[in-house]
């Protein structure tokens, strides 16, 4: 009899014991039996037999384990450093679904893909509908064969694939025709460099559109001609349909997989191609980084500044790119990370070269825009200045396109009785609500409440209400009155909310179907559209303002990247109305000076005391009654005491109340933030605090924001 110590998927409880007459190897997925139920399990390792009196595993799932020894190295690891139960890393490695689905893993999904190169697509005569689900899959690689079914006529499929344009079940390469690049001496060098030392951790720091893409193309294809696999992650699924297509272009004999949480079923079929070696270079978000590719060759993270690699809304709160770091080095894959403006952090560590910089001043195509500040002190209630009108104008006229950047969805995001003072706040949460006009309602965008808009204040009564704070919706309805004769399109989330009516307007822009885009932190990164003569950023300082050790981070990244949208094909311009014009932030982006910002916001961040000179550890206490909380939080911090860090709090969070929950903060600074984790992990276990701390306490390492 063998036994075995099993992590449970989903649980927060350290491994329990089972066994098996069988021999099973280090992480497999098997079924072990929970009281009544059957809970799918990980092995993690063999023990010896126990005193007490185990339970016999109910079944196998993987006769072979999936993981090799570096990743389930890479799970222990980062449940460590993530203070997580074992078992929450290894779900990372399987799709969603796996848990209910593994029982039934015989029976295949089936899907549609593209068979036939796109040349002789382009060739032959299809029909309207045949067309239409062409165009789909050159931009999504597989649907699922239901999910076809139900969008496309069963005759139109059946002809396609009697014709041999696609195929069901397994994807084949598509080839495009696209004129070949050749890499300038600057790209090459990175190339060589990149090659010539494939151990050392990679930062290509180029400015936007200087040619990033092809560059880390170019070590794709030499670490695919060695027969290795390529993990490519892209921080937003917004920016898969793009890089997709182009990276298709790029590998026309390539297998390219898509990973991200909006697939749906398909998610789990590309998953089981990539784990089956089917798959080439896979590209994907965050939950990517984890896929267990075998013969993995390089990892590239683009966008490498981007929030969306923190997982912070879920356990367990990795960050994809530390991830990816650590995975690259047990796995001696290249790593490479790509951006315009990498994090403070990243900056810092080449600085002290623990990484290798890259860097790239120019566009090899088109020019860098002119970038200029409109000051919009003393410029009461405008939105849109005259400046920015007027260059709107021009730019319409040359049938050129101009997209405008504005923080926030809805119409106005502060509805204020003027007589009392009262500010529309939501119920539940610690937050103004927004007015979404379309809809005639006032929306909380943390929790989703929502009602009708009051005609009167529940305070005093007056019915003297305003409407401050400016959202998309305000921004779209001031164009759609300054220019009644262009096509006007809002992007954010509530009008964009699945990646269909995302491609339908991408694609609209790019065959110059709209004019003018208004758009949230949506539109700011990776599009490359070649008519975008003018960007605005409407409203620069909500960026600076929010109350974070990142804020200006934040703000300068969004401003430098949002710049980068324009000039990429026309000349180029770029306008921010602010009321702060002498931000160094700003200034440095101005300018074209990055360096001035790292290096004055290293200045900053030394002198107090924040990353990348000291760690920080957020923790969360999070109750229904306020005051219980506040004493969880009081007694997580009396026991914490004596830990090498310095506390501060606990505090009420930024944003006290959220979704009917109140929060208490306390902020761990660590010199030495290994040690401070293992004082955590030894101090906070169940039964130390009189309460489970799992269930009332969320500890967050290396939090990307504090509020
Ligand atoms: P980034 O990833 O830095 O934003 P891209 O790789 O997307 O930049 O390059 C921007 C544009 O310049 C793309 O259209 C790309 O095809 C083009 N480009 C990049 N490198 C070269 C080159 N060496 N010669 C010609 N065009 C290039
Ligand atoms: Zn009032
Ligand atoms: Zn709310």
């Amino acid at each position: 009899m063998y036994y075995y110590s099993i992590a449970l998927s989903r649980n927060l409880l350290p491994p329990l014991v089972y066994h098996s007459k069988e021999k099973i190897e280090d992480g497999s997925r098997v079924i072990a039996p929970v009281r009544s139920a059957k809970r799918l399990g990980y092995v993690v390792g063999v023990v010896k037999e126990p005193t007490f009196k185990t339970r016999d595993i109910i079944k196998i799932v993987d006769e072979k384990s999936l993981l090799n020894e570096m990743m389930i190295k890479l799970a222990h690891e980062m449940a460590h450093k993530y203070i997580s139960p074992i078992g929450e890393m290894f779900d990372l490695f399987f799709p969603p679904s796996s848990a209910k689905n593994s029982r039934r893993k015989s029976k295949k999904n089936k899907y549609i893909t593209l068979k036939s190169s796109i040349s002789k697509l382009l060739n032959s005569r299809l029909g309207v509908r045949e067309t239409e689900l062409v165009e789909y899959l050159l931009e999504s690689n597989v649907i699922d064969y239901s999910i076809a079914l139900k969008k496309f006529p069963y005759s139109t499929i059946q002809s396609l694939l009697r014709k041999g344009y696609v195929e069901i079940v397994e994807a084949e390469a598509t080839s495009a025709l696209k004129k070949r690049i050749y890499l300038n001496d600057g790209q090459s060098k990175i190339v060589n460099d990149v090659i010539s030392y494939p151990l050392r951790p990679h930062l290509i720091y180029g400015v936007t559109g200087s040619g990033k893409t092809e560059v880390y193309f170019e070590i794709a294809d030499r670490v695919l001609s060695f027969d290795k696999k390529v993990l490519l992650l892209v921080p937003e699924i917004s920016l898969t349909p793009q890089l997709l297509s182009r990276t298709r272009a790029r590998f026309p004999h390539k297998n390219i997989g898509v990973y991200h949480s909006a697939l749906g079923q398909s998610r789990k079929i590309e998953w089981e191609r990539a784990v089956n070696g089917k798959v080439d270079i896979l590209l994907g978000t965050r939950s990517a980084v984890w896929v267990p590719i075998k013969n993995l060759g390089l990892i590239v993270v683009d966008e490498e500044q981007d929030e969306s690699y923190k997982q912070y809304a879920m356990r367990p709160y990795y960050n994809a790119v530390d991830v990816a770091r650590r995975r690259a080095e047990l796995e001696r894959t290249i790593l490479l990370l790509a951006s315009a403006t990498p994090r403070v952090e990243t900056y810092y560590a080449a600085k002290e070269k623990k990484l290798s910089m890259h860097k790239i001043d120019f566009r090899p195509v088109g020019k860098m825009p002119k970038i200029s500040i409109v000051d919009m002190r003393h410029r009461k209630g405008e939105i849109l200045s005259n400046e920015l009108v007027t260059e709107m104008e021009k730019v319409a006229r040359n049938g050129n396109q101009t997209f405008l950047f504005v923080p926030k969805k809805g119409f106005s995001t502060r509805i204020q009785c003027q007589d009392c003072g009262y500010i529309f706040t939501c119920p539940n949460c610690d937050v103004a609500l927004t007015y979404h006009k379309a809809q005639g309602i006032i929306k909380c965008h943390y929790c989703g409440h929502a009602e009708t808009i009051p005609q009167k204040c529940p305070k005093c009564g007056s019915s003297n209400i305003t409407h401050g704070g400016v959202g998309t919706e305000r921004v779209e309805q001031e164009v759609s009155k300054i220019f009644p004769g262009l096509r006007v399109r809002r992007i954010d989330r509530e009008e964009i909310n699945n990646i269909e009516s995302l491609e339908r307007v991408l694609r609209d822009i790019s065959q110059m179907k709209v004019d003018i885009v208004v758009g949230t932190k949506m539109i700011t990164k990776g599009l490359d559209f070649p008519r975008v003569a003018l960007v605005g950023i409407v409203d620069a300082d909500h960026v600076f303002g929010l109350p974070d050790f990142r804020a200006t981070e934040r703000a300068f990244q969004l401003v430098a990247q949002m710049s980068g949208r324009a000039g990429r094909g026309v000349e180029g311009r770029v306008m921010i109305q602010s009321r702060e014009p002498n931000n160094v932030a700003l200034l440095s982006v101005i300018k074209g000076r990055f360096n001035d910002f790292y290096e004055s916001e290293l200045k900053r961040r030394k002198a107090l005391d924040y990353p990348p000179f000291r760690e920080l550890i957020l923790i969360t206490a999070e109750g229904h009654i306020s005051n219980e909380t506040k004493k969880q939080a009081e007694i997580v911090s009396e026991i914490l005491k004596p830990g090498p860090f310095e506390i501060l709090g606990p505090v009420e969070a930024s944003i006290f109340k959220l979704i009917s929950l109140y929060r208490y903060q306390l902020l761990l600074k660590c010199d030495d933030l290994p040690k401070a984790i293992k004082f955590l992990t030894i101090h906070l276990k169940k039964g130390a605090l009189g309460f489970d701390p799992a269930g009332v306490l969320k500890i967050d390492v290396q939090p990307y924001s504090t509020f």
